[in-house]
């Protein structure tokens, strides 16, 4: 894929994400994997009108080359990219169910949501929560550059959920998967509901391994 054409899809896409109300204001961000960088989202623009010509060029140890500055949670994606070589996008939102479902209390850390649809499992899978830090603090990229490994898509508590993807597509649809769980989570709290027994999470992750 061309330049332009890597820069007009990450704008159509996040376009796409804004006008379904899956990011407000100038939050949510989203990264391409280039041979040698990376292209990112700019910091304080609205994922409703990214300008592809200004979405920010890194080299590959991360030093902006061109464009406007990049998002200040560059560093979300670089440590994710970091653990996962074969990820080609990455996107970060504070999706509200996401982010609500980020908030309660009594969750399993090591796997946020119950297994509830085989969707989930195939492109979520286990969804760990990465302990609140400040944004920008040195930790919070540490805590994700240490789940990275064994996990594509992480939630960071009372922030929202890093994805990566073995395409920028992949990565979006996984995100909306995840942010339609957490909706789906939150409808069931307090009912009694049935989720999916272990034998058939543990065939559709033989089935569908995650490629990225
Ligand atoms: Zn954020």
């Amino acid at each position: 894929m061309t330049d332009t054409k890597q820069r007009e899809q990450i704008a159509w896409f996040a376009r796409s994400i804004f006008e379904r109300g899956l990011t407000f204001g100038s939050t949510g961000n989203i990264s391409l994997r280039l041979e040698d960088g990376w292209l990112m989202t700019p910091t304080g623009s609205s994922m409703g009108a990214i300008d592809p010509a200004k979405i920010s060029r890194l080299a590959a140890d991360g030093t902006h080359l061109s464009g406007d500055p990049p998002t200040k949670e560059a560093f979300l994606h670089l440590a994710m990219y970091g653990e996962r070589p074969r990820a080609k996008a990455i996107v970060h939102l504070h999706s509200i169910h996401s982010v609500a479902v980020s908030c309660l209390c009594g969750l399993d850390h090591s796997n946020v949501l119950p297994p509830l649809t085989a969707y989930q499992v195939m492109r979520v899978g286990k969804l760990p929560l990465v302990p609140y830090f400040p944004p920008g603090d040195s930790e919070l990229a540490e805590a994700v550059r240490r789940m990275s490994a064994r996990h594509h898509c992480l939630l960071l508590a009372n922030h929202g959920p890093v994805v990566a993807g073995s395409s920028l597509e992949e990565a979006v649809y996984a995100t909306e998967e995840l942010e339609e769980t957490a909706r789906l989570f939150l409808l069931l709290r307090g009912q009694d509901f049935q989720p999916l027994n272990p034998a058939d999470v543990t065939e559709l992750e033989g089935r569908f391994p995650v490629t990225c």
